[in-house]
Formats: C-alpha cells, structure tokens, sequence
C-alpha cells in the first residue's frame, strides 16, 4: 500500500497524549507509510481570505502535518453553519435544533473544494487518502473532479440517521451521492450501515461479514460498519502514571462514606444532560437511602458556544443543577457538583475509577469512547458499573453494560439504583466480558480493519 494521507477538520499532533486514541493511533498509521495529515488549522482570518498558497506545514517524525487557515466568512458558514448547525443536530436526529439558513452550503461547498485543491497538489499517484468525518463529506468528489484516481475512504464518527430524518437535510440527495465517490465507506454501527441501506435501496450484495456493496449513480460502493475503539493499554498506561493515581486518592479521600456517581462529556445535546439529571433527581425521590450519600460528578466540557442552541442547554443545565442541590442539599452534602470545564485527559483515568457507576446516556451517540474509558480504568477487582444508552453506538457492542432508555427517566433511575447496588461477583463478571471486548476492538484493529477493507476494494 502506498502513502496514507489523512483528512480531517482539524490536525492533531500524534505525539502530544492530550490529543488522545485517535491520533495516536492514525499517527502510528501515518509513521508507518510516512504519512500526510491535512486539515483545518483551527485559526481564522478576520479580515480578507487566506492565500491560495497559504499552508502551514510541521513535521512529527515520520509525518507531515499540513493545515491550512479559514477565512471568517468560510468558518461561519462551513464549520459552524453547516457542519454544528444543519449536520450535526439532524444526523444526531434532533431537527428542531437544526438551522437551515440558505446561506450556510455555500460555505460547505467552498471549503470542500479548497481542501480538494490545495490537497491535490500535494497528493503521489499511489496515496491512500482517509477522509474524517461529516465536515468533509464531499471532499473525494471534489477530488474526483480535479482528476484525482487514488484509493479513498471516508470514516462517518457521527451516526447515520433514518432516511426520513436525513431527508430534512435540503442537500441530502447530494450529500449522499457524493458519497459514490468514495472506494469504501465506514460508519459506527450495524444500525447506520441499515439506515444507509434503506436510503439507497440499491444494496447488490451483503455477506456474514457484514461487507456491503451498494450500486448507485454508475458506481459501485463498498460499505461497513467499523466501530470504533480506544487505545486501551496507552489508557491503563495513563491510569497507573501519578496524575491519574493521585486524583484517584483524593477523590476516593473525599468520598469514603459517599457513592460517587460520574457524567464526563462536552456540554451536548446529543449527550443526553438534562434527562441524566432528572434521573438523578428521581433516583433521590424514589430510593431515599441515597439521600446524603450519593454524589453526581457532572463533568461537561465548554464547547461550540457560539452555536445558539448550545447556549440554552447551558442555562437549562444550570438551573436543574440548582434545583436539585437547593431541594435535597444538606449543609455537609450536595447530590450534584457539576463542573463547565474539561478535566486534564491524564488526571481522568483517576477520577472514573474513583467512580461507583458511570453515567453514559447520550441521547444519540455515533460511539461514546467515555464509555469505553471507564471500562479500562476500572480495578478489575473491584469495578464500578457503566448505565449505557442504548442509543450510543457504543451499545451494539457493550452488550454487559446496563443499557437503559435515557428518555425513560423512571427506568433509568431504578437502573442507576441496581447499579448502586450490584454485588461485587456480578461487578465482576460485566466489567471483565466488556473489558474483554474493547480491548478486542480497540483503535488500533479499527483502523486495521478499515485500511485492509480499504487496501481490498477491487479496482480502487
Ligand atoms: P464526542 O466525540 O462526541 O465528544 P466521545 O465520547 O466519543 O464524544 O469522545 C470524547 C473524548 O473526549 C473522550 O476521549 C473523552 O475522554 C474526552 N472528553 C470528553 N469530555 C471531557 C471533559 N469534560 N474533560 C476531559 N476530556 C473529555
């Protein structure tokens, strides 16, 4: 196989930790074939557009980290118009946070096409280019009509929603024939690869691999479902280093005659915030026994504030904090400690295994990789329990977790208390089966098993 180069919104270098799995492990991938990583350089020009031959260019090793600036009429429309106001609320099913103003596919379009440009001067005969994400869907089309004949993948994080929920999109029909440009394309689920299915309606074969051929617009089109994973002994490596123990120690200090319940995500609204504090809430109401002992960590990290709708769930959030700790907090307790900052990624291994049971209940996840973090930071001894939506992708595969309907706030409550109260062997017995399962399908086989499939497409 030849150079990979990887495409995404934005750049990470692969050797800073606070980068995370993912970067690491496309990093290990673009070490190995000396490799080319293109993006966004996460900087806007306020007056004027960037140059057409404007790139910044940064060597890691083996790797070329190549990134390029946005205008801010480019990075209104493309990134936070398109990409965080139209694409993500729809494909996480939520179309009345969507905002379908006219103005913003303009945006989306100009921005595919300058990366289709400036990448393809920069693009070897026998590249393999590995598109990210819903930012970029267009991009191997606009390749493709520059003239570009390489081998391409294109990997959707996000879910994939039902036809009729895509279909709210204006550009849908575009969207999704772009796609044929591809040579492979690789979404979270079992579910999206149906959803995908279902709107092509053109599927002309499946076998028990679950491999997919789709024949569409005088193309044929490979597609599965890779679900992807952590970098599981990189996080037990981070778990044992003296951040992370040292968090561990003052947490479980703190709490030695309290349950700690913990929420780690960025301020979402896929993510399922408000119903998770209801839950609680509940779970105070209907089982008092926890009254004055449990304690919700909310950890929600600052992001996209400048997208209306995110802004409002940070008020609603706020206020159910208030009520909850205002309705049962005690002078020497409060049920909820919530938390608008990120946390250190080396101090976090600590703080999910100080935790009894971990909250993941997004509304709509493409994955959840927090939910797959607590798991590797778990003592295998003495583990906390995970409560999963059954609406992350992470569900499909976390089959020992209890999987909950995050909606149904009874349920999920009376959940949270069998959590609270699960005897250690039963602890035991889910926490080693789901361990045994991320670690099976960890980053590294993700991109293994993405690239193979890629490497294989007949033709290319
Ligand atoms: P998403 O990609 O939608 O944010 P994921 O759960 O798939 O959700 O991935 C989130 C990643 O970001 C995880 O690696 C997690 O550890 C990290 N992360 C999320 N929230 C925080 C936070 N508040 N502080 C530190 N790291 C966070």
């Amino acid at each position: 196989m030849g150079r990979l180069v990887v495409v995404s919104n934005r750049v990470a270098d692969p050797r800073k930790t606070a980068s995370g799995g993912l970067a690491v492990a496309l990093g290990q991938a673009l070490e190995a074939s000396g490799g080319l990583w293109f993006g966004w350089s996460g900087k806007v020009v306020e007056n004027g557009t960037p140059g057409e031959g404007d790139l910044h260019r940064q060597t890691a090793g083996n790797v070329q980290l190549v990134t390029v600036d946005l205008s801010r009429e480019d990075h209104d429309s493309y990134y936070l118009g398109y990409s965080n106001g139209v694409l993500w609320p729809v494909f996480h099913y939520r179309l009345d946070l969507a905002d379908f103003d006219a103005g913003f596919i303009g945006g989306y379009r100009r921005v595919n096409q300058m990366f289709a440009r400036k990448l393809a001067a920069l693009l070897r005969p026998d590249d393999v280019i590995w598109v990210h994400d819903y930012h970029l869907i267009p991009l191997a089309a606009e390749l493709r009509n520059m003239g570009c004949q390489q081998r391409m993948g294109f990997f959707l994080h996000i879910p994939l929603p039902p036809p009729l929920i895509l279909a709210a999109v204006p550009e849908h029909d575009w969207l999704m024939r772009s796609l044929f440009a591809y040579d492979l394309v690789g979404f979270q689920s079992d579910a999206d690869v149906a959803h995908f299915s279902r709107y092509v309606g053109t599927e002309t074969s499946a076998d028990i691999l679950g491999e997919h051929e789709f024949r569409a617009f005088g193309k044929t089109l490979q597609v599965q479902s890779f679900p992807i994973g952590i970098d599981v002994d990189e996080f037990i490596a981070l778990g044992q280093a003296r951040e992370a123990q040292d968090m561990y120690n003052q947490i479980r200090d703190e709490y030695s005659r309290r349950r700690l319940l913990l929420g780690v995500e960025r301020m979402d609204y896929s993510k399922g915030l408000p119903q998770r504090l209801k839950a609680f809430r509940q779970l105070l109401q209907n089982y008092p026994e926890n009254l004055g002992s449990a304690t919700l960590i909310q950890i929600a990290a600052p992001s996209r504030e400048s997208v209306d709708a995110y802004a409002a769930l940070r008020q609603e959030l706020e206020s159910l904090c208030g009520a909850i700790n205002g309705n049962f907090g005690e002078l020497d307790w409060m049920p909820v400690r919530y938390i608008h900052r990120s946390v250190a990624r080396k101090r976090l291994p600590g703080l999910y295994r100080a935790a009894s049971v971990a909250l993941v209940t997004p509304l709509r996840d493409g994955m959840n990789l927090v939910a797959k973090e607590f798991i590797a930071a778990q003592d295998p001894e003495d583990p906390g329990v995970l409560v999963l939506s059954r609406f992350a992708g992470a569900a499909e595969q976390m089959r020992d977790a209890l999987l909950v309907n995050p909606y149904d706030t009874t349920r999920t409550a009376e959940t949270i208390q069998r959590a609270l109260q699960m005897p250690l062997e039963e602890r035991q017995h889910r926490h080693q089966a789901l361990l045994q399962n991320i670690r099976e399908h960890d980053v590294h086989w993700w991109r293994h098993r993405f690239l193979s499939a890629l490497a294989a497409v007949p033709g290319g």
